[in-house]
């Protein structure tokens, strides 16, 4: 079937976010050129496990935004801004960061695309020096 994207109203996000395929991430927006994605996203539940005490938490802190490169899309590449939430236990009263499956804190690369570079780099037979 050829799907015609005509609207410019059109939501484009839960596409996205589809095709991101990282779990519990959802897209927010997104901004394109002929060579780049960049997508906002964040988790989709406001509710984080507190490392001190363990209990789980919703309190907003604060927002803070990072820069993270994923898998190419279509050969453009993908940088993501991902939006991680400072939220304050209600039990310790300690702000804490939310921790994200997909990418370890202060990472420049998601995990998955780490991984590929490793596996790329593990089967490439090119030498440098011959
Ligand atoms: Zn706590």
């Amino acid at each position: 079937m050829l799907l015609l994207l005509t609207s410019q109203n059109l939501q484009l996000e839960p596409i996205l976010t589809r095709l991101l395929d990282l779990p519990v991430i959802v897209v927010d927006n997104f901004h394109e050129s002929e060579t780049d994605l960049l997508l906002e996203v964040e988790a989709w539940t406001d509710q984080t496990v507190c490392p001190r005490c363990g209990c789980v938490s919703s309190n907003l802190h604060q927002n803070h935004g990072y820069w993270v490169r994923d898998l190419p899309i279509s050969n453009r590449a993908v940088r993501l801004k991902v939006n991680c939430r400072q939220v304050k236990c209600k039990f310790c009263n300690k702000p804490f960061s939310e921790s994200l499956d997909f990418v370890d804190k202060r990472a420049k690369y998601t995990n998955r695309l780490a991984a590929e570079i490793v596996k790329q780099v593990k089967n490439s037979n090119v030498h440098l020096v011959d």
